[in-house]
């Protein structure tokens, strides 16, 4: 699909970068000749990540933080020691935490602990980033975020991830204007479902009739794959989009518009009783 030098000398954070669709991105950018960054709190989980990198790819340049983005000073020290080395060319923010439950339900702490990742957590990179490339008059830049179908159209019992996403959508276009002209761009992603080991299966458990139910929610009736996801990331960092600036990408099967919203997977959880909602609060 790509020249395999497409980000050939591009230096690349992707946060929350060990699990996941974070991982995905990253494997695909090393393919694509980046210099990858990870950061994500749990050390060993990078760890693996960097080394299984490093064996399937062959000279891969792959460095590891472990850092909570929740904790401002924690993001300034990493992007200290990322400059040491050479400054990033591109930020991707992509780490978040998400909670199944009724909003009214919510501890003040599980509130806060969504917004502290996702919200914060994205804006405590992004200024750090940009404040860097901006005082040291560095263009072609790039912040990319990973969004929610709920930060465009809302969905109920995942409020906490859908607001703080939203704010990280109102930063992506403000940037886009603000940094502009100072040759960072910014743009974003909105994934439909695609699988994963973490927050998926948190989110789609059996009860809710797993994969089985949710592929008929999607005209192209399957789940997304993180290769396709992947890609998409691919271009819109690299300098074939050097014109898309502030947008975000919706890549769902057309999820979004047979459901009319991105609640269409939690509200079936409206017809729930208290018995199911005890159920997946004591879920592990
Ligand atoms: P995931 O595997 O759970 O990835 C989340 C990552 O974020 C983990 O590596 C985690 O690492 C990191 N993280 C969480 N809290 C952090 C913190 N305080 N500081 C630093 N890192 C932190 O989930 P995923 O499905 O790949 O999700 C990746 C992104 O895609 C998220 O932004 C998610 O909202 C978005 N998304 C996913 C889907 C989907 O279908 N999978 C759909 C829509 C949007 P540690 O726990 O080690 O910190």
């Amino acid at each position: 699909m790509f020249q395999p030098d497409l980000l050939k000398g591009k230096r690349i954070l992707v946060t929350g970068g060990g699990t996941g669709l974070g991982q995905s991105m990253g494997r695909r950018f090393l393919e694509l000749g980046a210099e990858l960054v990870i950061c994500g709190r749990r050390t060993e989980v990078l760890d693996t990540t960097a080394a299984e990198f490093r064996k399937d790819i062959p000279g891969a340049v792959v460095e590891t933080h472990g850092v909570d983005v929740r904790v401002a000073d924690a993001v300034e020290a990493m992007m200290d020691r990322i400059w040491q080395t050479r400054p990033l060319d591109i930020l991707v923010n992509n780490a978040a935490g998400q909670i199944l439950a009724q909003t009214h339900k919510l501890s003040t702490r599980a509130i806060d602990s969504v917004l502290n990742i996702v919200l914060h957590g994205s804006a405590y990179c992004t200024v750090a980033a940009g404040r860097r490339w901006i005082d040291a008059g560095l263009r072609d830049r790039v912040v990319m975020s990973i969004l929610t179908v709920s930060s465009l159209m809302g969905a109920p019992f995942t409020v906490p991830s859908a607001m703080a996403k939203a704010g990280v959508l109102a930063m992506t276009k403000s940037l886009a204007v603000e940094w502009g002209p100072k040759g960072i761009r910014t743009c974003a992603i909105v994934p439909g479902p695609f699988p994963t080991p973490g927050a998926w299966e948190r989110l789609m458990p059996a009860a809710r009739g797993g994969n089985e139910q949710l592929v008929k929610t999607i005209p192209l009736r399957r789940v997304g794959e993180h290769s396709e996801l992947a890609n998409l990331a691919a271009f819109l960092v690299s300098d074939g989009a050097a014109y898309i600036n502030g947008d975000a990408v919706v890549i769902d099967g057309g999820k979004m518009l047979q459901s009319g919203g991105g609640g269409a997977s939690t509200n079936a959880m409206l017809d729930w009783s208290d018995e199911q909602w005890a159920a997946i609060r004591t879920r592990k």
